[in-house]
């Protein structure tokens, strides 16, 4: 299905860091399974894009500001999201997980946590369940804008744990970080493309039709294998 773009060129932010889904690249270059699938499905539907990489609650507030027409950023489809935006179909399968230093040796349960520091980036899924959870556990959660910051507190020891989906844990510990995972991860949410709520329907319905598009030819699972590997 042809949508008409309504716009010359549609502004959608992303974060700045969440790797494989947008990191910056040796080359200084952004990429990623979310921008890939951004850029190829803006080819297949006709529409031009200016990718703003601003960090996770910035695109959000990009979005609710109108400085940004629409979002990807592996953005958890919630349906206390679906309050402020409207979202596209799914594209990916997500979670989220607690993570801790490779050699942690005292935290194997949620209840081990009592009294410990626990991360996470603002505004996101992660930090939402850490506040659900604090007083169950009695741990206390620190914020951090964006992922090199956590990733980098868990390393130097200055949390004891942190929370983050589950594949972009897994692809920091397969770029060689040395953290692990010793809990089971938590049930998760799909990731979707968001525009502000009741802004710019065209430019979710082009996503969602460039996205049929991408499954049905098969270059879907080639960009997301690309960066992830089959079976992973
Ligand atoms: N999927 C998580 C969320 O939607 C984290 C997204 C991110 O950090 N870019 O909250």
């Amino acid at each position: 299905k042809k949508i008409e773009p309504k716009k010359d060129v549609y502004t959608i932010a992303s974060d700045s860091a969440f790797a494989p889904f947008e990191y910056k690249d040796s080359d200084g270059e952004y990429k990623g399974i979310d921008v890939d699938l951004m850029k190829r499905i803006a080819e297949l539907q006709g529409f031009k894009i200016d990718f703003k990489f601003i960090g996770f609650s910035s695109a959000m507030q990009a979005l609710e500001s109108g400085q940004a027409d629409g979002m990807i950023a592996g953005m958890t489809i919630t349906d206390e999201r679906k309050a402020n935006y409207d979202f596209s179909d799914p594209y990916f399968q997500s979670g989220i997980q607690l993570a801790v230093a490779k050699d942690n040796k005292d935290i194997k349960a949620y209840k081990d946590l009592k009294g410990k520091t626990v991360g996470a980036k603002v505004g996101t899924e992660s930090a939402d369940f850490l506040e659900a959870h604090k007083d169950e556990y009695g741990y206390t959660i620190k914020s951090f804008d964006a992922a090199d910051q956590l990733y980098d507190a868990l390393k130097i020891g200055s949390i004891d744990a942190m929370m983050d989906d589950y594949p972009v844990i897994g692809y920091a510990v397969k770029q060689g970080q040395d953290l692990k995972t010793p809990i089971k991860r938590e049930v998760g949410g799909e990731y979707g493309f968001a525009v502000k709520k009741g802004q710019n329907p065209e430019l979710r319905e082009m996503f969602t039709e460039g996205l049929k598009e991408l499954k049905r030819t098969g270059e879907y699972d080639k960009i997301v294998n690309q960066y992830i590997g089959s079976g992973s």
